[in-house]
């Protein structure tokens, strides 16, 4: 269930593997999830399938993730290794982490194989492993999800997560330890987050706090997605743009698509022209990919290759 008081419950998992490659768009890399479902309750969220209706309810840490790790980092040695993302399908520092740990361990892991790698987060925990992140800051990045500043907009649309100002107050701390930090809009939400003065006034709070790079997506729908932004235009008194969404995503009420539909080209050209302006005049760089660069070519002997595998395998 998406919207709910109830704390999920915690359970420990053991899985077969842990390092996995994948795709988003053209983006192909490799990523560690430590944990199966997301206490963060994010009413956008991709990483819920219909094979895991607990997804908010039931967080399964992986508890043998480090030891996976290391033997697999071990069989693979000789291999250049793509830097490694952390998480694609869950925060890695949710509730949970504060309970089991799992991803610093894993992050110490890679530390000592070496392996370059980012996380992804909408979470303040990660202060907890600020030295383990200092200590190896030319070879790793953080992503912090922000999706607005809106305390009102984001207790309905993520309503598990810390509030913004907290999670700057984290940023900053990882900046003044020189740890490459970015900030990725993602999703811009149509008829919730994403007017000019909403988009800007994320922009100007990341401005202000130095972030140098700032990411950022349009909100991709398919059934089980749609069916909760119905429910939080609702909550937010807005379900008059049901129809704007039947057009800016082409599809007709009742959504069936367990596909993700993409927004027209007009809607989304519209909205990175504006987000894109404002960085350019801020000298903000758009997206991370200089950042992944960046770490890869550290590592020379971890080079980014992804030709020892079809990728399409591990999908
Ligand atoms: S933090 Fe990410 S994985 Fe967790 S609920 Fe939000 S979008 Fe989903």
């Amino acid at each position: 269930m998406w919207y709910s008081d109830k704390a999920p419950t915690i359970e420990r998992k053991y899985s077969k593997s842990i390092l996995r490659y994948f795709k988003v768009g053209s983006h192909i890399g490799m990523t560690i999830n430590p944990y199966q479902g997301c206490h963060h309750r994010c009413g956008y969220c991709y990483a819920t399938y219909k094979w895991s209706p607990d997804f908010y309810d039931k967080i399964y840490g992986k508890i043998n993730a480090p030891e996976i790790l290391e033997s697999e980092l071990n069989k693979w040695k000789n291999i250049s290794m793509l830097p490694v993302m952390i998480s694609s399908a869950t925060d890695a520092y949710q509730y949970a982490e504060a309970k089991f740990g799992i991803t610093k361990k894993c992050i110490q892991v890679l530390q000592q194989f070496q392996i370059p790698f980012y996380v992804f987060t909408k979470s303040c925990l990660i202060e907890r492993d600020l030295n383990l992140f200092r200590n190896y800051n030319t070879n790793c990045f953080v992503v912090w999800s922000i999706t607005t500043i809106d305390e009102k907009v984001k207790r309905i649309i993520e309503p598990g997560t810390p509030p913004t100002s907290r999670v700057f107050e984290t940023i900053s701390k990882f900046l003044d330890s020189g740890i490459k930090c970015c900030v990725n809009i993602d999703p811009i939400i149509p008829f919730v987050t994403d007017s000019e003065e909403h988009i800007l006034s994320v922009v100007d709070l990341c401005h202000q706090f130095g972030i140098r790079y700032i990411s950022g997506s349009i909100l991709r729908l398919r059934r089980d997605i749609w069916i909760r932004i119905r429910e939080i235009l609702e909550l937010l008194g807005i379900s008059c743009s049901i129809e704007e969404y039947e057009k800016i995503f082409g599809f007709r009420e009742p959504l069936m698509n367990d596909n993700n539909l993409s927004a027209s080209t007009a809607y989304s050209d519209n909205v990175f022209n504006f987000l894109k302006y404002e960085l350019s005049r801020k000298n903000i760089e758009f997206g991370f990919d200089k950042l992944i660069k960046c770490i890869s070519n550290l590592k020379s002997e971890y080079a980014i290759s992804t030709k020892q595998y079809r990728i399409s395998e591990f999908i």
